[in-house]
């Protein structure tokens, strides 16, 4: 007979009432953490697990610890230390979902931030599994230092977090507490020297599992880059959400204000966004997940640090709008989207400086991230047609029936076609979007981008495009009766597109139209003026001040 590699949950010895409970979830197979980690737990040794986030480490440590737990004993017997409120939370519901056909099995969840005596109440009702975050617990202990008498599991999760965020003297305290015959596990995606240390002088011969990291959590992620300006990272954004068929989404940005901004951004282009950041009440933290999940959210604008733990199946796709520190963290957050076997599609947003970091993070991850580029005014509206498509086509069916006889009635009251009247009813329905390419155009104004070879751009035709060396050398033609100026302000100015525009159309009095392609650069910026009158726009904008600097706008010529 010959025996799969993974094999399945039914293999590895786990009780049939957990193994009812994993198809009642849908787990089809073990994941390679799970198919090594149980079997070493259930034959009771200590353990020192290494794996990646995303790999199913929870189930890992809970499925073969709620087999050996026995539910007709009324007092603590398994003891999960987790990093954060929000993860002990996901703990104590996995294991409430894994023990589902186990009666008179109780878990309780124990954390800061809550009373502590509905916590004590269900410990003394008879709780077998105690979930908690290692300060709240040290705080019963100092109650009651018999608390953790009768543990025989002790499970670290995410060990390299809780030491992170300074735990170390508490877990002191509680491995004190507990028996010196328990079982000890403890997980973590890295191993520095602290967490050596501890599971030296408190773990008896563990043995060693280790998950290769990097294709592990990545495998199912789909990724691309694009390479963009610091300055147009919203308007990029924006574009890509126009175009990205996404589902739940979360972005994640280096700081707390940049959550805000871009969150307000995006809701005020009517998506169903929050911020999530380091300043927001754990309640609330939870409140905007648990939207998230259930689709009153579809987007979450999230720090790193905010992010931790994130396990939503909705979100379809990461969207890096700032360059994350280290490829670690890049991995950690791409991992929140391609849950559950899933397919997740990750995006980067690139600007010029960050190249080496892009090659870092591919040599880290050991796979390439292509570029792609950022979708045009005229995807954009094919996107936003096919959305309306899709909208309308299943009302298709059975609309006559009910709507026919008064759209009759309508024709006949305005004395107006079907099809005018399809007309106003459409434009009422789409309030106001543009839906034809000029309109598009307007509204989404110009997104340089930075480095798409220049072939490719030419042939699909893209307006605003790069500005290489070779570029300077052969520029892009002029249209009849323009001609290009030059600034020497740009983004390290802090200039954007829209401020050149503002100035130009508020001091020189163009009409918008009478503007062409602006290209900001880093130490410049060139933008496409009417050659008819050029000098005399050029001397009124003489003292035009942008962003507190002097304009200084001069004809540019190409040699
Ligand atoms: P980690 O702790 O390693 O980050 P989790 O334990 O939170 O990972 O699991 C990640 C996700 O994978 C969860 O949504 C979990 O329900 C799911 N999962 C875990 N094991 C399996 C499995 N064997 N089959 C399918 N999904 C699984
Ligand atoms: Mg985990």
């Amino acid at each position: 007979m010959t025996q799969e590699v993974t094999g399945t949950f039914a293999e590895l010895g786990l009780h049939p009432s957990i193994l009812a409970a994993l198809t009642a979830v849908g787990y089809e197979e073990p994941s390679p953490i799970q198919s090594q980690a149980i079997p070493v737990i259930l034959a009771g040794h200590d353990m020192i697990g290494q794996a990646q986030t995303g790999t199913g480490k929870t189930a890992a440590f809970a499925l073969p610890i709620l087999s050996k737990i026995d539910p007709a004993k009324r007092e603590l017997q398994a003891l999960i230390l987790a990093p954060t409120r929000e993860l002990a939370l996901q703990v104590a519901t996995a294991f409430e979902t894994y023990s589902k056909q186990m009666p008179g099995l109780n878990v309780v969840a124990v954390y800061g931030g809550a009373p502590m005596g509905p916590q004590l109440k269900a410990i003394r009702m008879g709780a077998q599994v105690i979930v908690a975050t290692p300060g709240r617990l040290v705080d019963h202990l100092s109650r009651n230092d018999q608390l953790l008498s009768t543990i025989s599991h002790l499970v670290l999760d995410e060990a390299d977090e809780m030491l992170k965020l300074g735990f170390m003297d508490d877990l002191e305290v509680i491995f004190q507490a507990m028996p010196a015959s328990r079982q000890s596990v403890l997980f973590s995606a890295t191993l520095p020297a602290s967490i050596r240390t501890i599971a030296e002088k408190h773990l008896r011969e563990p043995k060693h599992i280790k998950i290769a990291a990097k294709t592990q959590t990545v495998s199912l992620i789909e990724q691309a880059h694009l390479m963009v300006h610091a300055d147009q990272k919203v308007q990029a954004v924006s574009r890509l959400l126009e175009v990205e068929e996404f589902d739940a989404l979360i972005a994640f940005v280096r700081t707390k204000q940049a959550t805000l901004d871009l969150a307000s951004a995006l809701e005020a282009k009517g998506y169903k966004v929050a911020a999530l950041n380091g300043d927001i009440a754990q309640n609330q933290r939870e409140r905007v997940i648990e939207s998230l999940k259930d689709g009153r959210l579809d987007i979450v604008v999230a720090t790193d640090v905010a992010a931790r733990g994130i396990d939503v199946p909705r979100i379809t796709h990461v969207l890096n709008v700032d360059m994350p520190y280290d490829p670690e963290s890049y991995v950690h957050r791409i991992g929140r989207t391609g849950r559950a076997g899933r397919v997740g599609r990750a995006l980067l947003l690139v600007t010029p400086r960050e190249r080496r970091m892009l090659q870092v993070i591919e040599r880290v991850t050991g796979q390439k991230v292509a570029e792609v580029r950022l979708p045009n005014a005229q995807q954009v509206l094919d996107a936003r047609i096919k959305k309306l498509t899709n909208s309308l086509a299943p009302l298709v069916a059975d609309a006559e029936a009910s709507h026919g006889e008064l759209l009759d009635r309508l024709v006949a009251d305005i004395g107006c076609s079907p099809r005018a009247l399809a007309a106003a009813l459409l434009r009422k329905a789409t309030n106001g979007q543009s839906l034809n390419l000029a309109d598009v155009e307007r509204e989404q104004p110009l997104v340089p981008t930075v480095s798409a070879p220049r072939e490719r751009r030419e042939r699909d035709g893209e307006r605003s495009g790069e500005f290489t060396p070779r570029e300077r050398r052969a520029p892009v033609p002029l249209a009849e009766g323009r001609a290009r100026c030059r600034t020497a302000l740009g983004t390290r100015d802090g200039i954007a597109a829209k401020n050149l525009l503002g100035a130009i159309l508020n001091e020189g009095g163009l009409a918008r139209e009478a503007i062409g392609r602006i290209q900001i650069r880093e130490t410049f910026s060139l933008i496409e003026l009417p050659e008819e009158g050029l000098d005399r726009l050029l001397g009124k904008l003489k003292d035009t001040r942008v962003a507190g600097k002097a304009l200084k706008l001069r004809r540019y010529r190409e040699d």
